[in-house]
């Protein structure tokens, strides 16, 4: 039984990933932020979730083991969660194994594209990225640190994205795959940031049945950067389809404003919560 104090964030990032603290830096901050129930999510890795399992029970906090898979559905990208997963699945394990593996693959073409237009990235950029699994946040990093860009997000707007240098696309498994990889792991699947895509309704709407027909049958209704209308067109959705609600800061780093740990509203108790359907492994 979840008490009425709990505080729930079901998405954050760390080093294991593109999130500038430790887990166990994260963990600690989580509680300054009054968090009683933290999910850590970080982009197509599972390797920071020990050391956040640790920390979890330093801070007497309750982690949730996550992950943030990258998915292409009608050639955009999408993420999607897998919350309450057991890491150690053989199937879950072997699926982000791959995505890992393009991701790396994804950021030796990078660093050629990057060299194809004159800027030489490899040594700055390797060493960001050390051991953690390499996003475009690492080359944002990278080129800022050599003066090419002012900050991430004017690295985001002058290279790293369609038609820049530094872009690469990239297939990343369907959704059908992903579902099956996260339910195999015993976690419960949900498209995060729905908005984020830019979907008319109508497209968003297509994308829930064929989520549904996956198995994904929860939407991050809830996170800082949507205002209470949106908050209320996606719990409208998720009552009419009955899907169950999140709610996540997204945490990256302390810099990031927008993405502060634990400011997700609460969800409307006319919701399923998701929290309802996670299971303890
Ligand atoms: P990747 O998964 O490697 O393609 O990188 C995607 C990540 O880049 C997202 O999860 C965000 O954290 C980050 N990102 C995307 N756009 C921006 C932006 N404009 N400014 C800062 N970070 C961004
Ligand atoms: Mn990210
Ligand atoms: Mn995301
Ligand atoms: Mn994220």
């Amino acid at each position: 039984m979840i008490d009425c104090n709990a505080k729930f964030d079901l998405h954050s990032h760390s080093t294991f990933s593109d999130g500038e603290l430790t887990p166990t830096e994260l963990l600690l901050a989580a509680k300054e932020s009054g968090i009683s129930h933290l999910a850590l999510t970080d982009h197509d890795t599972v390797d920071g979730l020990d050391e956040a399992h640790q920390a979890a029970q330093e801070q007497q906090l309750t982690l949730i083991s996550g992950v943030e898979l990258s998915a292409t559905w009608r050639g955009q990208l999408l993420h999607i969660l897998g919350l309450g997963i057991d890491p150690s699945d053989t199937t879950l394990s072997a699926g982000i194994a791959s995505n890992k593996q393009r991701r790396q693959t994804r950021a030796i073409d990078m660093i050629n594209d990057f060299r194809n237009h004159g800027i030489e990235l490899e040594s700055a950029v390797s060493d960001i990225i050390g051991s953690a699994t390499p996003t475009r946040p690492h080359f944002a990093q990278a080129l800022i640190n050599l003066g090419h860009a002012k900050s991430k997000n004017q690295a985001f707007k002058r290279f790293l994205v369609r038609g820049k240098p530094g872009y690469i696309a990239l297939q990343w498994p369907s959704i059908a795959e992903i579902a099956d990889w996260i339910h195999a792991a015993g976690g419960i699947a949900v498209l995060a940031h729905p908005l984020r895509y830019k979907f008319t309704r109508s497209k968003l709407i297509t994308l829930i049945d064929e989520m549904a027909d996956c198995g994904i049958r929860a939407l991050e209704v809830s996170t800082p950067t949507c205002d209470p209308q949106q908050r209320s067109m996606l719990e409208r959705l998720c009552i009419d389809k009955q899907l169950a609600a999140s709610m996540g800061s997204d945490f990256h780093a302390h810099g990031q404003p927008w993405a502060r740990l634990g400011t997700a509203a609460p969800l409307s108790a006319a919701v399923t919560p998701v929290w309802q359907l996670i299971q303890s492994h």
